[in-house]
């Protein structure tokens, strides 16, 4: 029998560069794991392919899809849509191939509670534990405003011990060799080489 595929969920807070670490990965030679594509209601950017980079439906394509079960998840995220389709993700893990989900952490949990033996990667804005003192540092923020960045900081970090590992994105190409330390060690964790 084949072994089932892993699932690999890499999410972190808005704006950490989650994107660009999911195409640095994907542009590695010798990927040998499969990116779910996503569903989205937002318009394709310039260079954005359909099919290649997300599934660009409308909203009421998007709201059937919920309906009908179609979405392992999904979230609002700046006024559009952005889900998972779920029989891809099926398909893959049950054809043993890895399947790589890059996705924002409200859809991250989703997935968690229906899918707990994934592997779930949180990536991290570099040196959040010393935030208040560069931003001190810098002098260009009231201390008011300083206060808030550090308290968005530390909401975004509580939300880390839901995840397995954190990844710290000081660098892509760090960031790249870690995920991919991580896959490979799962993998033979579970005796897959
Ligand atoms: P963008 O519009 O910049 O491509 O993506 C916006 C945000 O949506 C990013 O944080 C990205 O990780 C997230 N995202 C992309 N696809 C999905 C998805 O299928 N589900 C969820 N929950 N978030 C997604």
């Amino acid at each position: 029998m084949t072994q089932r595929g892993l699932l690999i969920v890499l999410s972190g807070p808005s704006g950490v560069g989650k994107g660009t670490v999911r195409k640095a990965i994907f542009e590695e030679e010798g990927v040998d794991f499969q990116y779910s594509i996503s569903a989205t209601t937002r318009q394709p950017r310039p260079g954005e392919v359909d099919g290649v980079d997300y599934f660009f439906i409308s909203e009421e394509e998007f709201k059937n899809k919920i309906n009908n079960g179609d979405m392992l998840e999904y979230a609002q995220y700046v006024n559009n849509y952005y889900g998972t389709p779920k029989s891809f993700i099926d398909q893959t893990l049950d054809s043993g191939r890895d399947v790589f989900l890059e996705i924002e952490v409200q859809g991250a949990l989703q997935v968690k509670s229906k899918m707990p033996e994934g592997i779930y990667i949180f990536l991290t804005p570099p040196n959040l534990t010393n935030l208040r003192e560069r931003l001190v540092g810098r002098g260009t923020d009231s201390q008011e405003v300083i206060n808030k960045r550090v308290d968005a900081a530390r909401e975004e970090l509580k939300m880390m011990i839901n995840y397995d590992y954190a990844v710290e994105n000081d660098e892509v190409s760090k960031a790249v060799e870690r995920i991919k330390a991580i896959i490979t060690a799962e993998r033979l964790r579970v005796g897959r080489v």
